[in-house]
C-alpha cells in the first residue's frame, strides 16, 4: 500500500499512517482534520465514586455509564492469570477517593502500568464504568498525575473523543493520540485551510469561518463555540449535498424530454369504472399529480410515499393504464419474487377483464416462457410486464416502454433505476413507491432526484389494529389467543428474526418455531413456513398455500415484510420483537388489518428490555400512524436504517450532519442551494467561484445520473 503524507506528521509514522488508511479511510491531513470527535466529554467536572451508582439507570449487568473523570489513589494491585493467554491474564487495581472504591482493569500493557503507576499518589483517571453484580469497574482508564495547571486544554473542560478500533489501539493509536496529533498540527499552523464557502453565505448565515470551525470542533473553547462550529460544518455538508441535488434536478428537467401522454382513454376509463370502491381523496390527488407530470412533456421521476395499506397499488395500476392509453407499454417491478407473483395474481384478472395482456417475469420463469415473453414484448403483443430485478436485464427489450413502476423503493438503488432509462429511445416515466414514510425534505435528499407525492389517508372503514405486548413467559395465554382467532376461521402470521451473528444458525429460530407451532396447532390447523434460504419454488408453494387458506398459520422471517396481502389474516405475532427496528415492526404489522375484522399484532419479547426497546414497544402499542412511527424511530434510534441502507444513495457520506436530526439545517441549506442555482445554474458568477471549485473536488468521478438519457 502506498503511504500518504500523513506518515510525516509528528506522532504518526508509517505504521499508524497505514492504520489510519485501512481502519478509518483517512488518506490525507485534510481528511484527518475532518475526522471529527464523535462526542465530547466534560473533563472540568470531577465525579465522586459514590455518585456512580446514582448514574446507573438500573439496567443491570453490562450497563454502560457515561465517561467520567475521577480523582483519587490506587491502593491494591493484583495480577491474575499469570502465564495464561488472552483476557484471563490481567491486572486489577482498586482506586479510592474517600467516597468509595472502584476497580480498574488492564488486559494489555500490564508491565507498563506496574512500572509507572504508584500507590498512594494522587491521580486523575478517566473512563467508562461498567457494572457487574453490583460492583463497578473501568477497563483501561486514562491516567494522569494531578497537576491541571500545566494542561492548557484542560481549562475548557470539553474533550473530543475519537472513534478508534481495537487494532488501532494495539498500535497506540487511541482517541488521545489522535487528539495529540491534531493539536500538534493546529498549534503549528494557525490557519491552514482556504475558506470553503463564499463570503456572502458565511456573512449572511452568520457562520463561523472554516479554519476557526475546524479548530473549535477538535478543541472547543466552550460549549457555545462548539455549537457554532458544529452548525457551520453541518451546514456546509448539507449545503453542498443540496447544491448537487438541486443542480442535477434542474439539468435533468432541462434536457430530458419525456413521453407526452396527452389522453386518458378507454383502458383507464373502463378499468376505473369497475373499481368496487371509491378512491380516497389522497389517491385522487396523487393521480392528478402524476397526470400533470406525464402530460408536461418532461420525464416523470416521482416518489410515492404511503403507509402500508394506503392503496398505492391501485394508483400504480391506473398510472400504467395512462401509458397504455397513449400507445405505450408499462412494467411493474417488485423487490421479491413473492411480491411480484402476488401483484401479478391480483392484477391479472382485473386487467385481462378490460382486454389488457400481462405477463410475469422472475428469476424462476422457465427459459421457454421467457423467450415467449421477450418476443411478445418486442412485437408489442404484451401491454404490461410484472416482475423482479429480472426486468432490468439487458435482454428484456420492449417495443415501446413508457412507464415503469418500482414497488418498495428502498431495495432499489439509483444505479438500478438508471438502467431502466436505456429501455427506450427516451427514458420512460418512473414512479417509485415506498411504504417507509419519511418527512418531505428528507425524502428529497435521500431520493435526491425525485419529486415526492404522499398518500396520507387510509381507505375508510379499516379497524385499527390492536397491538399488544406479551412477555416470553406469557406463552400459554398467547397460544390460546391465536387458537381463538383460528377458530373464527382467520389466519395468523408468526414472524421470527434472523440470527444475524451466525451464518450456520441463521434460520434456526424460524425452523424451530415452525416445529413448535406445528405441535401447538396441529393437526387441526396447518402450518406453512417461508424463509430466505428456501428455494424460490418452495417459498412460492408455501406462500401459495397460505394465500389459499390451505395453511392457517404462516411461520416466516421478514421475507413477508413487504406487500404480501392476505385479508383473511387477523393475527401477526412477532417473536423477539426487541430485535426489530420500529419501521420494520410497522411494516410487518401492516400485513394484517386488511380485511373487515378486528386484527391483532402481538409483540413478544424476552423479559429483560433496555429502556430504548421498551419505548419502541410502547410506541408500537400506542399508534398505527406510519409517519409518527418513522419520527419516533429517528428519535430513538437515530437515522439508523435511513442512513444505513438509504444513505448509500447519497452523493457522499455525511461526516457530521444527520439527515434525521438536522432537518432544520437541511431546510436552510436547501433554500440557499435553490436560490443560488436559480440565479446562477452553472455557477459562473465570480462570487460563486468557490462553489464551482468545491463541487468539482467533492463530486470528482461521480457519475451524474441526471445526465444519462
Ligand atoms: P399498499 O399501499 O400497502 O400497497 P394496497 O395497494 O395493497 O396498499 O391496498 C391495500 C388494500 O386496500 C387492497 O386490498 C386494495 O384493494 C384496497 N384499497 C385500495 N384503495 C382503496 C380504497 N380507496 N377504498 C377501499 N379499499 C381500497
Ligand atoms: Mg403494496
Amino acid at each position: 500500500m502506498a503511504l500518504n503524507d500523513l506518515q510525516y506528521i509528528p506522532g504518526v509514522g508509517p505504521k499508524r499512517a497505514e492504520l489510519l488508511e485501512t481502519e478509518c479511510n483517512i488518506h490525507s491531513l485534510e481528511e484527518l482534520l475532518g475526522y471529527y470527535p464523535y462526542r465530547y466529554v466534560d473533563k472540568s467536572k470531577v465525579y465522586r465514586i459514590s455518585d456512580i451508582s446514582a448514574m446507573n439507570p438500573g439496567s443491570g449487568n453490562g450497563a454502560t455509564l457515561p465517561f467520567i473523570l475521577l480523582q483519587g489513589q490506587f491502593t491494591i494491585f493484583t495480577e491474575e492469570g499469570i502465564g495464561m493467554k488472552g483476557p484471563q491474564h490481567h491486572l486489577k487495581a482498586l482506586f479510592a477517593d474517600g467516597t468509595g472504591v472502584i476497580e480498574c482493569i488492564w488486559f494489555n500493557g500490564i508491565k507498563y502500568i506496574q512500572g509507572s503507576v504508584q500507590k498512594g499518589r494522587e491521580y486523575l483517571i478517566f473512563g467508562q464504568p461498567k457494572e457487574f453484580n453490583g460492583t463497578y469497574s473501568i477497563s483501561h482508564p486514562e491516567i494522569e498525575i494531578v497537576k491541571p495547571e500545566d494542561d492548557p486544554e484542560a481549562k475548557a473542560g470539553l474533550y473530543g473523543m475519537y472513534n478508534t478500533t481495537e487494532k488501532m489501539k494495539r498500535f497506540g493509536l487511541n482517541s488521545k493520540t489522535i487528539q495529540k496529533i491534531i493539536l500538534n498540527y493546529l498549534q503549528k499552523n494557525v490557519a491552514p485551510f482556504a475558506e470553503t464557502l463564499p463570503a456572502y453565505i458565511v456573512e449572511q448565515q452568520n457562520l463561523m469561518p472554516y479554519n476557526q470551525a475546524i479548530r473549535q470542533i477538535h478543541f472547543p473553547a466552550n460549549a457555545d463555540n462548539l455549537r457554532r462550529a458544529q452548525y457551520r460544518l453541518k451546514f456546509e455538508e448539507l449545503f453542498y449535498l443540496q447544491l448537487y441535488l438541486v443542480r442535477s434536478f434542474k439539468i435533468r428537467h432541462q434536457i430530458n424530454g419525456g413521453f407526452h401522454f396527452s389522453r386518458i382513454g378507454d383502458y383507464f376509463n373502463n378499468f376505473y369504472n369497475l373499481i368496487p370502491f371509491e378512491l380516497t381523496n389522497a389517491q385522487k390527488r396523487v393521480l392528478r399529480e402524476i397526470r400533470a407530470d406525464v402530460g408536461s412533456g418532461k420525464q416523470m421521476n416521482r416518489l410515492l410515499q404511503g403507509d402500508v395499506g394506503s392503496g398505492k397499488t391501485m394508483v400504480a395500476t391506473l398510472t400504467m393504464l395512462m401509458a397504455l392509453d397513449n400507445g405505450f407499454q408499462a412494467c411493474l417491478m417488485a423487490p421479491t419474487e413473492i411480491l411480484a407473483t402476488q401483484h401479478f395474481d391480483d392484477l391479472r384478472p382485473q386487467l385481462e377483464h378490460v382486454g389488457i395482456t400481462v405477463a410475469l417475469l422472475t428469476g424462476s420463469t422457465t427459459k421457454k416462457r421467457r423467450q415467449l415473453i421477450h418476443e411478445q414484448l418486442e412485437n408489442g403483443q404484451l401491454n404490461i410486464l410484472i416482475g423482479t430485478h429480472a426486468l432490468i436485464e439487458p435482454d428484456v427489450k420492449f417495443q415501446n416502454l413508457g412507464m415503469v413502476i418500482i414497488d418498495e423503493q428502498h431495495r432499489f438503488g439509483v444505479e438500478q433505476r438508471s438502467k431502466l432509462w436505456t429501455k427506450n429511445i427516451r427514458p420512460p416515466h418512473v414512479l417509485v413507491m415506498t411504504a417507509t414514510p419519511i418527512p418531505r425534505t428528507l425524502a428529497m435528499t435521500v431520493y435526491g432526484d425525485l419529486d415526492v407525492s404522499i398518500i396520507d389517508e387510509l381507505p375508510p372503514g379499516r379497524k385499527p389494529i390492536a397491538t399488544i405486548h406479551r412477555w416470553d413467559t406469557q406463552r400459554l395465554g398467547l397460544t390460546r389467543a391465536i387458537r381463538g382467532e383460528l377458530a373464527k376461521g382467520h389466519q395468523a402470521y408468526i414472524v421470527y428474526p434472523l440470527v444475524e451473528e451466525n451464518e450456520k444458525l441463521k434460520y434456526k429460530a424460524v425452523e424451530q418455531g415452525f416445529l413448535d407451532t406445528q405441535r401447538q396447532f396441529g393437526p387441526e390447523y396447518r402450518v406453512a413456513m417461508v424463509h430466505g434460504r428456501m428455494r424460490a419454488k418452495d417459498k412460492d408453494a408455501a406462500m401459495g398455500r397460505f394465500v389459499r387458506n390451505e395453511a392457517q398459520v404462516l411461520v416466516a422471517t421478514t421475507v413477508i415484510e413487504v406487500g404480501v396481502n392476505v385479508p383473511n389474516a387477523s393475527v401477526m405475532v412477532i417473536e423477539n420483537a426487541e430485535r426489530f427496528g420500529l419501521s420494520q415492526l410497522h411494516q410487518l404489522r401492516g400485513r394484517v388489518g386488511r380485511g373487515a375484522e378486528q386484527s391483532y399484532c402481538i409483540l413478544v419479547t424476552s423479559d429483560k428490555l433496555s429502556s430504548d426497546t421498551r419505548q419502541r414497544i410502547d410506541v408500537m402499542c400506542r399508534t398505527t400512524d406510519g409517519f409518527e412511527i418513522a419520527e419516533a424511530d429517528l428519535r430513538l434510534r437515530g437515522p439508523g436504517d435511513l442512513e444505513g441502507t438509504q444513505q448509500s444513495g447519497l452523493a457522499f457520506d455525511l461526516r457530521i450532519a444527520s439527515l434525521a436530526k438536522d432537518g432544520q439545517i437541511l431546510e436552510t441549506a436547501r433554500r440557499w442551494a435553490k436560490e443560488i442555482i436559480e440565479r446562477d445554474p452553472m455557477l459562473e458568477a465570480q462570487q460563486n467561484g468557490i462553489l464551482r471549485r468545491r463541487m468539482q473536488t467533492l463530486f470528482a468521478g461521480k457519475v451524474d445520473w441526471s445526465m444519462i438519457s
